[in-house]
């Protein structure tokens, strides 16, 4: 990966952008793609729309979804504790003892999730693993309410503190790669793009609110109106010890993209993703999902009069933790794929799978 590229991915992992909680993940998301795009637009949900070609009768969009899961200031007691809510698919079992990050009024206000210390848990306690995240409270120093409320108000989103790490083997570990993995890939696929002459219009999409509904996903179909519509979004890796004697399919890190297959991937979209990595020898793994996505494919599949959909997947493990990781060869190939895909289709390029 490129120096400037890998500095764009960390940025974008070190930005805070909880659901509803996006402009600086986007305002970072359009100085970056300037130079790029022949177009970026912005629209009134918060979507930023980065376009190659806008001219182009036939449009392809690919979809990462700016937001992240977090939480949000619900209550400041008396001696200055701050309650917090989740928003989106908090995993409360990681929460206590975490370190956040609240977005306050004067600026980051750094507090970590206060736990009650082992030597004074009763014995049932510490069997208890249950964790009720109306109970926790997050501390981050000061005595009194007021103190706190200089800081701090409610409504206020928190964010697990944002750091990124590189592990061995070309892997990163932060919070959020889910999805910001997703955004860089649909972004660099654009920059691959951007110097080739396309016989489509390419829409690379920084939605929002996917974590609470596919909300920003639904409204920027409607808007763009593609033919094909991609979402890359994080999926499960099954080479650690959480998955072992499952009977789910292989997804490694490591090992390339995940092309998904099923009723949420129009088939000629399917095949095409294969040929075209098989022609340019870019790894890829198949992802078969009997059931719906649970990510952005989902509604752009059904917007308006239907558009031919599917997944990239970059394998990731330790999904909706702090400590989520992936393999920056993945995010490589990925887009390396999607360009080529978007590069490889001509006037006589069919979606219409009958
Ligand atoms: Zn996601």
């Amino acid at each position: 990966m490129n120096k400037e590229s890998k500095k764009f991915l960390f940025d974008l992992l070190k930005t805070p952008s909880p659901s509803g909680f996006e402009v600086p993940l986007q305002k970072l998301v359009k100085r970056r793609m300037a130079r790029f795009a022949d177009s970026i637009e912005s629209d009134l949900h918060g979507n930023l729309i980065v376009a190659l070609n806008p001219k182009a009768k036939r449009r392809i969009m690919l979809a990462g979804h700016a937001d992240q899961i977090g939480f949000m200031v619900k209550h400041i007691s008396a001696d200055g504790f701050i309650y917090i809510g989740a928003i989106g698919g908090i995993d409360v079992g990681v929460v206590e003892g975490a370190r956040v990050t609240i977005l306050g009024k004067k600026g980051e206000v750094r507090g970590v999730v206060g736990r009650k210390p082992i030597h004074l848990q009763k014995p049932e306690e510490r069997k208890k693993s249950s964790v009720d995240l109306d109970k926790l409270w997050v501390d981050i120093g000061n005595k009194k309410k007021k103190e706190t409320e200089s800081l701090v108000t409610v409504g206020d989103p928190v964010t697990f503190e944002l750091s990124v790490k590189e592990l061995c083997q070309n892997r990163i570990t932060s919070a959020g790669l889910d999805d910001k993995v997703g955004l860089f890939v649909a972004m660099e696929a654009l920059r691959m793009c951007s110097r080739s002459k396309l016989n489509v219009g390419l829409y690379a999409v920084s939605t929002i609110q996917e974590e609470v509904g596919l909300r920003g996903a639904t409204t920027a179909a409607y808007s763009v109106e593609p033919e094909v519509g991609i979402a890359i979004d994080v999926t499960h890796a099954s080479d650690t010890p959480a998955t072992a004697g499952h009977k789910a399919p292989r997804c490694i890190l490591g090992k390339g993209p995940v092309i998904s297959k099923g009723p949420n991937t129009n088939p000629v979209v399917g095949s095409l993703l294969e040929k075209v990595a098989k022609k340019q020898r870019i790894p890829y793994q198949l992802g078969p999902s009997p059931k719906l996505a649970g990510n952005d494919a989902r509604a752009i599949q059904v917007s308006r009069s239907g558009v031919a959909t599917a997944t990239i997947g970059i394998p990731n493990r330790y999904m909706h933790t702090q400590v989520e990781i992936c393999d920056l060869r993945d995010l490589q190939n990925s887009a390396k794929l999607l360009a080529e895909f978007v590069k490889s289709i001509t006037a006589r390029t069919s979606f219409k799978p009958v």
